[in-house]
C-alpha cells in the first residue's frame, strides 16, 4: 500500500486526492492519510504530490516508518 508521510503535514495541496481512482485519501489530524485496505497500489498519487510525501510502504525512509501505522489508524476512523 502507499503511505502519506511527514512532508504532508500542513501541506495545502490536494493533487493526490484528485487523481486517486478509488478515493482512499482521508483527513488525518493535520495531514492526509491513505486507507491501507482501500489503496489499490496504482501509484498515480506519488508523482502528483508536490511535497514528495507519498511512498510505497516498502520504500519509506527509516525515520518515517511510524507513518505506516498512523495512516492505518487515522483512516480507520472514517
Ligand atoms: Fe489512490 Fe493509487 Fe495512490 Fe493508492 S496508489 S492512494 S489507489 S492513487
Amino acid at each position: 500500500t502507499y503511505v502519506v508521510t511527514q512532508n504532508c503535514i500542513l501541506c495545502k495541496y490536494t493533487d493526490c486526492v484528485e487523481v486517486c481512482p478509488v478515493d482512499c485519501f482521508y483527513e488525518g489530524e493535520n495531514f492526509l492519510v491513505i486507507h491501507p485496505d482501500e489503496c489499490i497500489d496504482c501509484g498515480l498519487c506519488e508523482p502528483e504530490c508536490p511535497a514528495e510525501a507519498i511512498y510505497l510502504d516498502d520504500e519509506i525512509p527509516e525515520d518515517q516508518q511510524i507513518f505506516i501505522d498512523l495512516n492505518a489508524q487515522l483512516a480507520e476512523r472514517w
